[in-house]
């Protein structure tokens, strides 16, 4: 399958990644900081910009000398119908509502389709990456919060008010009573992401009072891990309380992501996000619970690690435009 010329661009909270899609090839990959707070207008003219640059730089390479469309996955619940933010945290300031396709198109005078970051990065992974050829597939991402997107027949299932693949929100016995980000309580997100797991080791060492685990007064202890990264390090390190704060996330999402499973039935589970980059410290319990929820009927069902990284998302913005010019993905 041939890809139109595309500019993807992936906007996150932090950052704003681009580069040229041609033939299914990514190049010219340019990455600026997000304007995350000084309103959606910003946002747009940064990406505008980017996008400017990333065609220039193509062009002038010899790249392209076709019509540039562009394929945007942004942060936020986003209609890909209409490339309008439904809904969205306040990790963009004002963000909610924006008109994706006709702020770009009239800052750029190309043609723009814009959907979800999680679902463009599942598109991404079924395009190109671990689950492509596949017929149905499940994307995974499992980093500072816990997302998804489903394929089946090569669409995205977006459902009512595109809000479908919301994983991180389903009820989790391992996190009753814990809050989530979403204002609820008890979903798996608040005791399996990045930032639920390093609360729960810090919950953990100051409950722990035990006399074995308090450090010789005169030896000189490892600094107690400020963030998920560096937990993981105290966790592949040996630190008991670290492997156990990832073991309880990753039951947790296991045992939710085999419950999908019976739901879903896809063909393969695709994970992505931060915590894949995990070793078996997180990956084993992983598989092990999500093993032990599966039936009969979908026993055996893979689980694999995404293969495209933070490429994914572009590359399924880019597979916007895959179909015919002119004609809107298809979604369901
Ligand atoms: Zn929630």
């Amino acid at each position: 399958m041939t890809l139109t010329a595309a500019v993807a661009v992936d906007v996150g909270g932090t950052k704003i990644r681009a580069g040229s899609v041609i033939d299914g090839r990514l190049a010219h990959v340019r990455s600026v900081p997000t304007p995350a707070t000084a309103g959606a207008q910003a946002v747009l003219d940064t990406i505008a910009e980017v996008a400017a640059t990333v065609i220039a730089e193509t062009s002038g390479s010899g790249g392209a000398d076709s019509a540039w469309r562009i394929g945007v996955g942004a942060a936020g619940v986003i209609d890909p119908a209409t490339g309008v933010v439904v809904s969205a945290t306040d990790s963009l300031t004002g963000w909610a509502g924006t008109d994706l396709v006709s702020e770009l198109s009239a800052r750029t005078g190309l043609h723009v389709r814009a959907v979800n970051d999680v679902h463009a990065h599942a598109l991404g992974e079924s395009f190109a990456g671990a689950s492509r050829g596949t017929r149905s597939s499940l994307l995974v991402a499992a980093g500072t919060g816990i997302g998804g997107g489903f394929i089946a027949d090569g669409r995205l299932l977006t459902g009512r008010n595109s809000a479908a693949g919301h994983i991180g929100h389903v009820p989790s016995a391992a996190a009753a009573g814990l809050d989530c980000p979403c204002g609820g309580t008890g979903h798996v997100e608040a005791i399996a992401s990045g930032p639920a797991i390093l609360a729960t080791y810090q919950r953990l060492i100051g409950r722990d009072d035990s006399p074995t685990s308090a450090p010789a007064p005169e030896s000189n202890p490892a600094p107690v891990p400020a963030n998920t990264r560096e937990l993981a390090a105290a966790a592949s390190a040996g630190d008991p309380l670290a492997v156990r704060s990832f073991d309880m996330g990753a039951r947790a999402l296991g045992s939710a992501l085999g419950g999908i499973a019976n739901i879903l039935s896809p063909e393969v589970i695709v994970i992505g996000g931060g915590l894949a980059e995990m070793d078996e410290t997180w990956w084993t319990p992983l598989r092990a619970a999500f093993a032990a929820e599966l039936i009969p009927a979908t026993a055996g069902a893979p689980l694999v690690k995404a293969e495209l990284g933070q490429d994914a998302a572009l590359i399924g913005a880019a597979s916007l435009w895959d179909d015919e010019p002119g004609r809107k993905k298809e979604t369901h």
